[in-house]
């Protein structure tokens, strides 16, 4: 008697997903990645027996992947790199801080002025 078993993978991109682009270690380019639900399966006489679903990042050039987060850790290590505002809340939150700060400014300027005609 003889057993016929296989295992498979599939993937498949996910509807409004994740997407962004990051440099691939495959392609050794700036590509596009998606985030994709990939099932591997094991089968024996063609009946699955074991699913197991998981979900990637998926280079759409050569469908280099990697999990999720590795993909979160190295957006934030690039963005820590070139210094983007999203990597630092703190430091985003101060051009909102300086206008208002001016405002403020004005308002107590009015108000003592008012202050000043009153008496
Ligand atoms: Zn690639």
């Amino acid at each position: 008697m003889w057993i016929l078993f296989g295992a498979k993978t599939k993937s498949k991109v996910v509807e409004g997903g994740r997407r962004g682009e990051r440099a691939c270690p495959d392609c050794e380019r700036h590509t596009t990645w998606v985030e994709c639900d990939v099932k591997d399966s094991f089968n024996v006489f063609f009946v699955d027996l074991v699913d197991t679903k998981s979900r990637c990042m998926r280079c759409a050039e050569c469908g280099e992947d990697c999990s999720i987060e590795q993909w979160d850790a190295e957006q934030r290590r690039v963005a820590k790199a070139i210094g983007a505002p999203a990597a630092t809340p703190s430091s985003a939150a101060q051009p909102v801080a300086k206008p208002r700060a001016e405002v403020d400014v004005d308002a107590e300027f009015a108000a003592l002025k008012k202050r000043l005609k009153k008496s």
